[in-house]
């Protein structure tokens, strides 16, 4: 059996054995299934993830998607994660062409013509060659997210990236959520506070207004709803 044979049986079966764990329990697993073999993924919209996956692996690999066209304040809550938790290790990935790159060859402001190319050229394939190097990955998603979103397992094989996929906090309500944070004082991006309830690029990202879905800030208006990492 090959090594991604042997992962994905590993996987379906966490899936069961983890299906009602908690964030402690399946991060914990995660650390002592694979060592230095994962990454925490995080859009730095806050640190809740990292700080909970510090707590099993404080030099935990920290993977952020560098897109070129993130607000200042995301940059800044990077630059501020790894102040607030030193160990952590942030893998940047970036697209193969830098902004103007593109721009070069595909014309400005792909986002607005063809979001979903742009999406693939500046997310999806610096994500996959960068899960490449891994055997799981770790992220965020909340069930509560997206109606695309509620069927989230808290382990799953991965099958577009080929690894092991853990959601620790899939079953999570907003009041969990918020609660942790306020518990513990985790790092917020500072445009949550203002009204940024889905933090994406900042071309495609707009205000929420209060009581509206947090995510239908992301592409207002461009009938997309994600950007093709969590499909
Ligand atoms: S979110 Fe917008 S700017 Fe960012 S990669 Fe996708 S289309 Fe491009």
């Amino acid at each position: 059996m090959t090594a991604t044979a042997d992962y994905k049986t590993l996987a379906e079966r966490a899936s069961k054995e983890l299906a009602e764990a908690t964030a402690a329990e399946a991060l914990r697993w995660t650390a002592d299934t694979f060592g230095d073999d994962f990454i925490v993924a995080s859009n730095m919209q806050d640190a809740v993830l990292i700080d909970l996956a510090t707590q099993v692996k404080p030099d935990v690999d920290v993977l952020f998607l560098q897109t070129g066209y993130h607000f200042p304040e995301t940059i800044g809550t990077r630059d501020a994660v790894q102040a607030v938790y030193p160990g952590v290790r942030i893998v940047n990935a970036e697209a193969e062409q830098s902004v103007a790159e593109q721009d070069a060859e595909y014309g400005p402001k792909l986002h607005e013509r063809d979001p979903n190319q742009c999406c693939h050229l500046r997310k999806v394939v610096p994500l996959r060659n960068t899960l490449a190097k891994y055997s799981a990955w770790v992220t965020g998603v909340r069930r509560v997210d997206a109606p695309t979103r509620a069927n989230t397992p808290i382990v799953t094989w991965d099958d577009r990236n080929g690894l092991v996929k853990i959601n620790p906090i899939a079953p999570w309500s907003d009041d969990e959520f918020n609660g942790y944070i306020s518990e513990h004082g985790i790092l917020e991006n500072p445009l949550v506070s203002i009204g940024y309830l889905s933090i994406g690029c900042a071309p495609c990202t707009a205000k929420v207004a209060p009581g509206q879905d947090p995510r239908s800030g992301r592409w207002a208006g461009q009938g997309k709803t994600e950007c093709g990492l969590h499909g």
